[in-house]
């Protein structure tokens, strides 16, 4: 089938690398000509370009994508003409920080309390309903710790509510966590679901440093609550493709923080880590074949390359690593590309996840 995908980061480029092999090919819509270095073709162009988007909906079988904040519109437009994977709801409500965790209450998941924020006068109201310390986040078009400030007392919500442009927000609870976990599943067109092991997952100024899967000492009972929680968005939302649910883990159980309707950073070990990865699975499930198993293959962990990489000949020397670069140019706080180390047990993991550590956090950034 011809896959046409909105956005053409690494995450479109490893769907094509699973997609490959499966006998499909690619059409991706993204502004930077410098996208998906060759893989697939590419439409330069805004994903609200009406043209741009009749020329894909005339190339390709349907449709996915790659970043969420493709506007929901453009996803509608394209719906009208092709099938579209995850709908365009889902796609909205992943959007909308409200939507998202009052779709989350409405499940039955739980969450930490929020409030939203549209006004001065909601200001007082948030904040006796939340409490502080606080975390005050955009309701739109943050990730990886944009548009979120940290609240520490009543005074400082308006202050950075103002820091925040005014724009539309969502006051959080400050979630004291013990971990943070994501929980990675996928709905084939015809319903069937199947969740991969819970992974956790350490931040750094908000970006995702490091995963590991399965989570470890993650109890029987967290795995089925993360599969219950996924099962439930993936049922109501009428799924179709790989979700990511990003949870914390506290004292009492799980707490639902954010989905992300696509094929997720937390889920790259699935790539060596697991039967089948989250870009074959997500490839699989919207063309309407079987599932693939999500057992893993061992223990993984994943390392993220930030702003740079070292030299590959350092970390490819290291027993069961595997790298990945995403043929993009450096830049400071940038994915540039991950390394995965998978091993059959947690002893030889350990090893090898320290390994890699020592090599990035030694290695200037190269470009070479
Ligand atoms: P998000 O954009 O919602 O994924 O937030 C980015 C990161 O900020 C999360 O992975 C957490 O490490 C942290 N964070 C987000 N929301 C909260 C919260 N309510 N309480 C504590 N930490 C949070």
């Amino acid at each position: 089938m011809n896959i046409g995908v909105l956005g053409g980061g690494q995450l479109g480029r490893m769907l094509a690398l699973a997609g490959y092999p499966l006998g499909h090919d690619f059409v991706f819509l993204d502004p930077a000509p410098e996208a998906l270095c060759g893989l697939g073709s590419h439409l330069v162009a805004q994903p609200d370009d009406a043209r741009a988007l009749a020329e894909l909906a005339s190339r390709v079988d349907l449709v996915t994508y790659e970043f969420e904040n493709v506007p929901a519109a453009a996803a509608r437009t394209l719906a009208e003409r092709v099938p579209v994977y995850p709908s365009p709801a889902a796609l909205e409500v992943s959007q909308d920080r409200l939507h998202e965790k009052t779709l989350f209450r409405s499940l039955g998941i739980p969450t930490g309390p929020f409030a939203p924020i549209d006004s001065s006068e909601t200001l007082a109201t948030a904040v006796e309903a939340v409490g502080t310390p606080a975390v005050l986040k955009t309701r739109r078009l943050g990730y990886d710790g944009k548009g979120q400030r940290v609240v520490g007392g009543p005074d400082e919500l308006a202050p950075a509510w103002a820091a925040l442009g005014k724009v539309p927000c969502l006051l959080e609870g400050f979630v004291r966590f013990e971990r943070e976990l994501s929980c990675l599943a996928v709905r084939g067109r015809d319903g069937t679901v199947a969740v991969y092991p819970l992974v956790e997952n350490h931040h750094e100024a908000g970006i995702l440093r490091r995963s590991i899967a399965p989570a470890p000492a993650a109890t029987d009972q967290r795995q089925a609550d993360a599969a219950s929680f996924a099962r439930r968005l993936l049922e109501r939302l009428d799924y179709v493709g790989v979700l990511a649910l990003e949870l914390f883990e506290v004292d009492g159980g799980l707490l639902a923080n954010e989905i992300a309707p696509r094929v997720h950073n937390s889920g790259h070990w699935t790539i060596e880590g697991a039967e089948t990865s989250q870009f074959e699975n997500h490839v699989r499930a919207i063309t309407g074949a079987p599932l693939g198993s999500v057992a893993p293959v061992g223990v993984s962990a994943m390392v993220n390359l930030i702003g740079g990489w070292p030299d590959p000949a350092r970390l490819l020397a290291i027993a069961g690593a595997h790298l990945h670069l995403y043929g993009k140019a450096p830049r400071p706080g940038r994915k540039v590309g991950h390394v995965t180390v998978r091993c059959d047990e947690p002893e030889s993991l350990a090893h090898g996840l320290a390994a890699v550590e020592r090599i990035v956090s030694e290695g200037l950034p190269r470009a070479t």
